[in-house]
């Protein structure tokens, strides 16, 4: 089983007006096709916790439970089920955790505003300025999990490191991420393409809102030609 993780905040206003903000974990599975995995029926719900627990306790406290059901998963036997005929071992793991930039920082132990960090990207090494300067992969040095997990170990038992490392590499912590099995906090955290392009890049933002316009043009053009065809029919 291939689990595909997402995080998310969203802030609800109850009918006395009061503002509740919760975490949303959910998940879906790589084994279904790519068509289907945004459907709402193969989305499932992992847990709800409240936005203030999740910040004075640590996301990673949410995740425990979660985290000795996938050492289960990742047991070479597997997890049994009993389906009557047969029984069935089923083996998985975390291939992705899906969120926005600032929730998947969180999430994976990185410095959630990168502003003051040296290196800012969860994939590999650059500073600001070869990040402004290049666009190919090849002219980037990624990040190693090894490496990943050594400077968060400096920075657990060196208190005069903790501050130079978390500037340094951009850094806060070792996240349980790191102990989901078989996962790759540096490279299994995919980017949030819709903030980092769109938001940030005047000419994305320029395509998608004139794709916009173009998908209302030719909604319009479909509702006309509907109406028509439907009268003459
Ligand atoms: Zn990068």
């Amino acid at each position: 089983m291939q689990i595909i993780l997402y995080y998310d905040d969203v802030t609800l206003t109850t009918s006395g007006a009061t503002r509740v903000k919760l975490g949303m974990f959910y998940f879906t599975l790589g084994n279904f096709d790519a068509t289907f995995r945004s459907r709402v029926d193969t989305i499932s719900l992992l847990a709800i916790a409240h936005y203030e627990d999740i910040r004075k306790y640590g996301i990673d406290r949410v995740l425990t439970p979660l985290l000795e059901e996938l050492a289960q998963l990742a047991n070479p036997a597997g997890v049994i089920f009993n389906l009557r005929e047969f029984y069935l071992p089923v083996r998985g793991a975390v291939v992705a955790v899906a969120a926005d930039t600032p929730a998947s920082n969180y999430f994976s132990g990185f410095k959630e505003g990168v502003g003051g960090a040296l290196r800012k990207c969860r994939h590999c090494n650059t500073d600001y300025e070869t990040m402004q300067n290049h666009f190919d992969e090849e002219d980037f040095l990624p990040r190693t999990l090894q490496q990943h997990l050594l400077q968060c170990q400096v920075m657990e038992k060196s208190e005069t490191l903790r501050d130079h490392h978390s500037t340094n590499y951009g850094i806060t912590r070792r996240s349980a991420l790191c102990d989901f099995p078989f996962f790759n906090v540096t490279q299994q955290m995919p980017q949030d393409i819709m903030h980092i392009l769109c938001l940030c890049n005047p000419v994305v933002l320029s395509v998608v809102d004139f794709s916009r316009r173009l998908l209302r043009l030719l909604h319009i053009f479909k509702e006309i030609f509907i109406k028509r065809f439907t009268i003459r029919r």
